[in-house]
């Protein structure tokens, strides 16, 4: 095969059209974007060599290596990784296959419409993560040449961003990838964002790399004349590439060393975010049981949380070896927008996913993760010095942190305490269970909650009316899990949730006296007659103050809603 020119596939048009024509105003990210990318694939080919003693793959020496060419105007990011086959190029850079990529892009038009600013359309960009593709934000031609570990022969990928691209076979090509930028005229007028001066390149690599954990190589000037205000002698000579980068495991480092920034920039590496974590989380045990952990929570939901095919889990690390991504027997799946790493120091190289659903120590650590993630957003939501933070938190994953209340039994208690409902108590802010229980008046001896679509719908809905009568405060649950949840969870602080439009609700009420009911037989037996295809029974009572009939379920009865998910599910 020799060279082939392919179409990008549409969304990956679109998004590289918003990178060309970009918008973000720290184009510096790029490099971190490439950096992040070759220490994946260092990660990945020494774990497949690991794995497969057959492999064909040269791991004695695995580093990156960066490389200016001022005259040229070009910077090379290289690794001698895993590399990608043919197939994989085409599949893995000239289409996205991410979840919620339609969803991204609908957003990000109606944004241009709606006239919205160049910093709302940046912020959807980075909660997508474009990767590879904000090569094209400083450069108008990319050309990447890779082969795969254990294969023979590579292939030379070239695009200007615009519509397709060209594959080229590149049979001398080394293992791993190379990908140099070929920079737009404007970024070298401006020393800052020169980024074929590797002066610029060194220090962004300090501020946004610093903590990879394999060798950053600066490779010596392809045209030594060209670094600028530096001493000609020291370019003069053949210099050895040098080695930028610190390399130290943050979560190893003692946590006062550690700055924000830091923390900031490892964050954005493992969670492929582009924006600041929420809260950082750090836990270590020592003995014989040696981990360290370095949690975040995001700032903002992905677009795919609530997709199926939604990565999640932590990185798992043994004594500072990258062992997997995604390793979901470390998070329970309500957990899985937490990112971060766990690093064990007592467990095999060679682990594999299946064993490791069963190995005690992680089970182990799971608990304390679990135990103290949620610890932490007590203490965001208790936080004295305001709630921003637990407020940003349940607004993006209250949702998926409502599903733990089903699956995780054992802190059903610990996830109660730091939900957040909507109530009728105040219509701008969700209410605590604390909270609500604090506000009961005297004679209140039950949690009231409603469920159903909206609101609105819940707040005019004929049921609401004994409640407010009574000034009884009432959650307004219309999020889907709530439906299910409710019947799980028998009580908070022994405060029994009690439905509104189920079963009896004693609210103190005197009983309906014999003369009224008899005043009402007749109508009632006509109607019980009348509807009786339609409901169980019609009953006199005191729900109601202004409305004449409402209809209410049975005890143990589906809601509405779950009824017409089980019917939508075929049930
Ligand atoms: P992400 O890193 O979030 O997956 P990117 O756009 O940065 O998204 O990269 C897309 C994919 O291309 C990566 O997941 C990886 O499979 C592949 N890739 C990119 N750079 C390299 C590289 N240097 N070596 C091997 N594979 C790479
Ligand atoms: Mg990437």
């Amino acid at each position: 095969m020799s060279t082939e020119t392919i179409e990008f596939q549409a969304e990956a048009r679109q998004l590289l059209q918003l990178m060309i024509h970009s918008i973000y105003s720290s184009k510096d990210v790029f490099l971190r974007e490439l950096i992040s990318n070759s220490s994946d694939a260092l990660d990945k080919v020494r774990m497949a060599a690991y794995q497969d003693k057959d492999l064909v793959a040269d791991t004695s020496d695995l580093h990156i290596s960066l490389s200016t060419d001022p005259a040229a105007r070009t910077v090379t990011v290289a690794d001698n990784g895993i590399g990608m086959t043919r197939q994989e190029v085409v599949d893995l850079i000239g289409t996205i296959a991410k979840s919620g990529t339609g969803e991204l892009l609908a957003k990000l038009r109606q944004a241009r419409e709606a006239g919205g600013s160049e910093q709302a359309t940046a912020d959807l960009i980075g909660q997508f993560g474009v990767g590879f593709y904000s090569s094209f934000m400083v450069a108008d031609r990319v050309t990447m040449v890779t082969r795969k570990a254990g294969t023979e022969g590579g292939v030379q990928w070239e695009s200007a961003g615009e519509g397709s691209y060209t594959v080229t076979d590149a049979p001398d090509a080394p293992q791993g990838t190379s990908v140099t930028l070929h920079l737009k005229p404007e970024d070298t007028e401006d020393a800052l964002h020169d980024y074929s001066n590797p002066r610029t390149v060194r220090e962004i690599v300090k501020r946004y790399s610093d903590f990879i954990t394999w060798p950053i190589r600066m490779a010596p000037l392809t045209t030594p004349a060209a670094i600028d205000g530096e001493d000609a002698d020291e370019s003069a000579a053949p210099a050895e590439p040098e080695v930028i980068n610190s390399r130290q495991a943050l979560w190893a480092r003692p946590q006062s060393e550690v700055s924000e920034e830091e923390y900031a920039e490892f964050y954005r590496h493992v969670s492929h975010d582009w924006q600041e974590p929420l809260e950082t989380i750090r836990l270590s045990a020592e003995g014989t049981f040696e981990y360290q952990a370095l949690l975040f929570l995001p700032r903002q939901a992905p677009m795919n949380l609530f997709y199926r095919d939604s990565a999640r889990g932590v990185q798992l690390y043994v004594k500072r070896v990258f062992i997997m991504d995604d390793c979901e027997a470390l998070i329970p799946e309500y957990l899985r927008f937490v990112k971060g790493v766990v690093d064990a120091h007592d467990l095999s190289l060679n682990i594999s996913r299946e064993i490791l659903q069963q190995d005690r120590q992680i089970q182990l650590i799971r608990k304390r993760l679990v135990k103290k993630v949620l610890s932490t957003l007590k203490s965001m939501m208790t936080d004295e010095s305001g709630t921003e933070k637990y407020d940003t938190f349940w607004t993006q994953f209250g949702r998926a942190l409502k599903e733990g209340l089903l699956s995780d039994r054992d802190n059903q208690n610990a996830i109660l305490e730091v939900c957040s409902f909507p109530s009728t108590h105040d219509a701008a802010k969700p209410t605590t269970l604390q909270a609500y229980l604090e506000r009961m008046p005297e004679g209140q001896d039950a949690i009231y909650y409603a469920t159903g679509e909206s609101r609105a719908a819940l707040e005019h809905s004929p049921h609401m009316e004994a409640f407010r009568a009574k000034g009884y405060e009432v959650l307004l649950l219309t999020d889907q899990v709530d439906e299910v949840w409710v019947d799980a969870v028998p009580a908070f602080e022994d405060k029994q949730f009690v439905s509104i439009t189920r079963g009896e609700v004693d609210l103190g009420g005197e009983d309906v006296d014999a003369d009224t009911q008899q005043g009402y037989d007749a109508l009632l037996g006509r109607l019980t007659t009348d509807l009786a295809d339609e409901v169980k029974a019609v009953r006199l009572s005191h729900r109601l103050t202004d409305s004449a009939v409402c209809l209410v379920g049975e005890a143990g009865d589906l809601t509405p809603t779950l009824e017409k998910m089980y019917r939508a599910m075929g049930q």
